[in-house]
């Protein structure tokens, strides 16, 4: 469904940052890209979904293919979610004034469909209970859990057919982080729904994927199903801290 294709990226015409970078995403896969800090995670999300021109980035080689069309190079954000593919921010871009069902209903800004919109809000609770106790409550008033799961629904609204999530465990208590993570596994098994996540938590996106990849200083350095991965020495002891 998704292909990267040996994709080079520099931000500000001058640092290198992904150095060939590929990487696939099957249809109704969940897909990891593991890796440290600075790795370049964020950077290859941001290459599909169109972020990175805001940022001063740039892709200068490679191409992405998404459904066997190029969607590259260096267009806007806007053309991508239209093409279906949605990603969630690292640190949870929710309208903080907004309620938590405004905020849904801002996430189907793009969609026609009225009727079929309030059947898609009571989707998105069928996913994340815990939004609807709360829905008339401010998002700027939810804890990061909370909020993570409504940036998640909200781009659900949009129906996308690929959701990039950008570590969704980021700054997030533990229990929560296996509940939302519990919450994608059961997307994804009853949509179908393709997904690519970025995280530093190996062990936890791990628990959920199929396959995954391991980034380190702008490239791939590893990949495997998720059995093999997990039962891979190097993999064990330095990105899910067993030995
Ligand atoms: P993290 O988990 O810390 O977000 P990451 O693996 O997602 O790490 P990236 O955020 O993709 O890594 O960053 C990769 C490299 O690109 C880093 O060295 C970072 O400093 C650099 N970088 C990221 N964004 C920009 C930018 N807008 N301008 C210049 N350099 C950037």
């Amino acid at each position: 469904m998704l292909r990267v294709q040996n994709i080079e990226v520099v931000y500000s015409k001058m640092i290198l940052v992904l150095k060939g970078t590929s990487l696939e995403v099957p249809k109704g896969k969940i897909v990891a890209l593991l890796g440290s800090n600075g790795a370049g995670k964020s950077t290859t999300l941001k290459a599909i979904s169109g972020l990175l021109k805001g940022e001063g980035g740039q892709i200068t080689d490679g191409f992405i293919e998404f459904e066997g069309e190029k969607i590259s190079a260096n267009v806007d954000p806007d053309s991508i979610v239209k093409k279906g593919i949605f990603q969630s921010m690292e640190g949870r871009r929710v309208f903080k004034h907004l309620t938590v069902e405004e905020n849904l209903m801002a996430g189907a800004h793009t969609r026609r469909d009225r009727k079929s919109i309030k059947n898609d809000m009571e989707r998105i609770y069928h996913y994340f209970p815990k939004l609807k106790m709360i829905r008339t409550r401010a998002a700027g008033l939810l804890s990061g859990g909370e909020q993570q799961m409504l940036a998640i629904g909200r781009g659900l609204m949009a129906k996308p057919k690929l959701l990039l999530l950008d570590e969704p465990s980021l700054g997030i208590a533990p229990l929560l982080v296996k509940e939302i993570f519990g919450n994608i596994k059961k997307i994804n098994k009853e949509e179908g729904m393709s997904i690519l996540v970025v995280e530093q938590n190996a062990n936890v996106a791990l628990s959920i994927a199929d396959y995954g990849y391991i980034m380190e200083n702008g490239r791939i350095v590893m990949e495997g199903e998720v059995a093999s991965l997990l039962s891979n020495e190097e993999v064990r002891e330095y990105y899910l801290g067993v030995s």
